[in-house]
């Protein structure tokens, strides 16, 4: 079995001292991701050429002029870009289309010389929270094979659960890196939106994705944050603002913080028990070691899932129209003329999630019912906006579970959409107000399943998420 290793920098010391090389590590990667196919996490593993990439870094740590991901082997969501490689998002509609171009998060990476192992499994167009959407068949949790790997970004999560790679990339529109970064006992970061481009990611939502990074430590993640971060002329919607030295100011910090706890997270009745005793477990070790941990109640809780899907099902049903079946992508063998073309290529290429959004999405924006749907949930999310910056001037972070439950059954939830939606209750805020959120391991259940906590911080504050993550992973 390939060693589990906590953190770049241990991977980084057993490469200096010539222990280990990055050909080796990849060639271990490689047998793992053979000996767990089944749970399905991966797309397309790029053997070869992560072969050949693990040559090329080892000959750099050689001579001294190694990136600072020398040592880091990845996976990304497939719904990245990466040239001349495919990208499916999951879909039949992308199955065979390969990217013209790589992202810029994909150029960044390669530039500190990360070897990408492969694209991961995920939820059709990122839309899911269970990764029962994709295409390509469901992702496994690694714990328990009976159990959803978490979603949109499973493959992502799983694969780094599983040792498949060290660490992974995912996109995070309303709780994706979370989830199953929770789901699967790992570091999840969403960072403040206009952080990372989103340049070369497909889009689902586009006032809500930002990529992500899912680690085993927050170290990792301070580092790959650092690296995709920061201003690229693709992406306007980027801070101009120069992006700190993350990994390198990482300090666990114990000072005393006050922190807000949603007391609906233990009041209501559909949480799991378990979760509660977990969420009660570190507000008890965090008092004890001098911080304030405060109660409060979010006026606007009942709106926050239903805002979000409003909104992300707009956006999605205009993003994802440039599937025609004219330009790119899947073509229906039957089309006959323009309009069979598109309509028997969406009917076709598209899985059921996928349509129900396009639908919806295309109702609240349709004339009738525009202002009664989306002008409204567009007021709505401005006054959540507002009610969680005014909660962060007062708290330094604010703490829930990051899943009302732990992984549950494959099937289980996948009947009923209402259900899955209720799900991302405690995700969507941080994503509806734009502000970052982390999703910490919290040990496991009875069962063997992984729990997660989440942090809530203010917008672009970032460090003090990451320094208090570290801190918080040590009580
Ligand atoms: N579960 C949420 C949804 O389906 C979040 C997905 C995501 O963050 N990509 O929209």
């Amino acid at each position: 079995m390939t060693k589990f290793y906590s953190s770049l920098d241990e991977i980084k010391g057993e490469l200096q001292s010539g222990k280990i090389t990055v050909e080796g590590l990849v060639e271990n990667y490689l047998t793992q991701i053979q000996a767990n196919s089944h749970l399905n996490a991966f797309n397309e593993v790029f053997a070869d050429e992560a072969r050949s990439r693990a040559k090329e870094v080892d000959t750099r740590i050689r001579s001294g002029a190694a990136g600072r991901l020398a040592g880091m082997v990845i996976g990304i969501k497939d719904n990245i870009c990466y040239k001349g490689h495919k990208v499916s998002a999951s879909s039949r509609i992308l199955e065979n289309f390969t990217s013209i171009y790589s992202s810029t998060i994909v150029g960044r990476l390669l530039a500190e010389d990360a070897v990408i192992i492969g694209r991961c499994n995920c939820d059709e167009f990122a839309m899911g929270a269970s990764n029962e959407n994709s295409y390509y068949g469901p992702v496994h949790n690694f714990a328990d094979t009976s159990r959803v790997s978490g979603g949109s970004s499973g493959g992502s999560a799983v694969a780094v659960q599983a040792n498949m790679c060290h660490a992974a990339i995912g996109t995070d529109t309303g709780g994706s890196v979370r989830q199953p970064a929770s789901f699967c006992g790992l570091v999840g970061l969403k960072p403040t939106y206009g952080t990372i481009s989103r340049h070369g990611i497909i889009a689902y939502a586009s006032s809500f994705d930002q990529v992500g990074p899912i680690t085993r430590s927050v170290e990792d993640a301070a580092l790959l944050l650092e690296i995709m971060a920061g201003v690229d002329e693709y992406d306007s919607t980027l801070s101009r603002a120069a992006v700190p030295s993350f990994r390198a100011n990482l300090e666990a910090s114990s000072s005393p913080k006050k922190i807000a706890y949603l007391q609906e997270a233990i009041s209501s009745p559909g949480v799991d028990d378990e979760v509660k005793a977990t969420l009660v477990k570190y507000i008890d070790k965090m008092r004890a070691e001098g911080h304030t941990v405060t109660p409060v109640s979010f006026e606007y809780l009942d709106y926050i899932v239903p805002t979000y899907y409003i909104l992300a099902m707009a956006e999605a049903s205009s993003n994802l129209a440039r599937y025609d079946g004219v330009h790119y992508g899947y073509r229906s063998p039957d089309s006959t003329d323009l309009l069979t073309t598109y309509k028997r290529s969406r009917s076709e290429g598209f899985g059921t999630e996928v349509k129900r959004r396009i639908m919806l999405g295309t109702f609240v924006l349709s004339a009738g019912y525009y202002d009664a749907y989306y002008a409204r949930a567009q007021k709505v999310r401005r006054l959540i906006r507002e009610k969680t910056d005014a909660l962060l001037k007062e708290y330094d972070f604010i703490l829930s579970p990051t899943a009302p439950e732990p992984a549950f059954p494959i099937g289980r939830k996948e009947k009923d959409p209402v259900v899955m939606y209720l799900y991302d209750i405690f995700t969507v805020k941080a994503s509806l107000a734009g502000v970052p959120a982390i999703s910490l391991p919290a040990g496991n259940n009875s069962n063997g399943m992984p729990l997660g906590l989440q942090l809530i911080a203010k917008r672009f504050a970032e460090q003090e998420l990451l320094d208090f993550s570290k801190y918080f992973l040590e009580l």
